[in-house]
């Protein structure tokens, strides 16, 4: 089978490739990623990825996107309803390239975080997968999830703190600490919060 894998960063594609090596199937990795911010991090992780398939002899797409504005538009004003069009957004390109490219199947390393909504992202798959006439490679990678970290941490390879956005990028590191900052008591200013 002729399999487009859709990564979203090295780390969490070590399991997802090995389990498919496994099964004889030999994938094509494709970056396409425009919901990581900032610059410095989308940069950073696409490099790592760019090194680990380099190392592991796998053949990979880049589809070099730096897509905040675009991103931003189109979850606005809807910010918590964000990782719908986030998955949308990966897979629908995933599969439109797969079918372009003549590949038999599309899938994605996202299928192996426990932190994901993959029911969202399984129904996201099987959408693009009508769309543009392909199969979509659905497995469920999560019981190789701590597995494939712990490797990736004996590798060396860079891993992120935060989800892509920059709202995850908040959530990770305001959330709980939202009230500790005010500067009400200066100059009759507004309360707001600060990093
Ligand atoms: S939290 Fe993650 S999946 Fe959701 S929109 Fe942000 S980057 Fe995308």
């Amino acid at each position: 089978m002729r399999l487009l894998l859709h990564i979203c960063c090295a780390p969490c594609s070590v399991a997802c490739v090995e389990t498919l090596r496994g099964e004889g199937i030999e994938p094509t990795g494709f970056w396409y990623n425009p919901n990581i911010h900032p610059v410095t991090e989308y940069k950073m992780r696409k490099n790592t990825l760019i090194q680990y398939a380099s190392d592991i002899h796998m053949r990979l797409l880049v589809e070099n996107y730096y897509g905040l504005r675009e991103f931003i538009d189109n979850v606005y004003p809807n910010y918590n309803g964000r990782c719908g069009f986030c998955y949308r957004f990966r897979l629908e390109e995933t599969a439109r390239q797969a079918a372009e490219k003549g590949y038999d199947a599309f899938s994605t390393t996202l299928l192996i975080s426990p932190y994901q909504n993959h029911e969202l992202l399984k129904e996201v798959g099987a959408e693009m997968a009508d769309k543009y006439h392909i199969s979509f490679a659905y497995r469920d990678f999560r019981p190789h999830f701590k597995e494939g970290q712990e490797k990736a941490a004996q590798l060396g390879l860079y891993r992120q703190k935060y989800c892509g956005c920059v709202f995850s990028e908040e959530d990770r590191f305001l959330q709980g600490k939202k009230n500790l900052i005010t500067f009400q008591k200066f100059n009759n200013r507004p309360e707001r919060g600060t990093v």
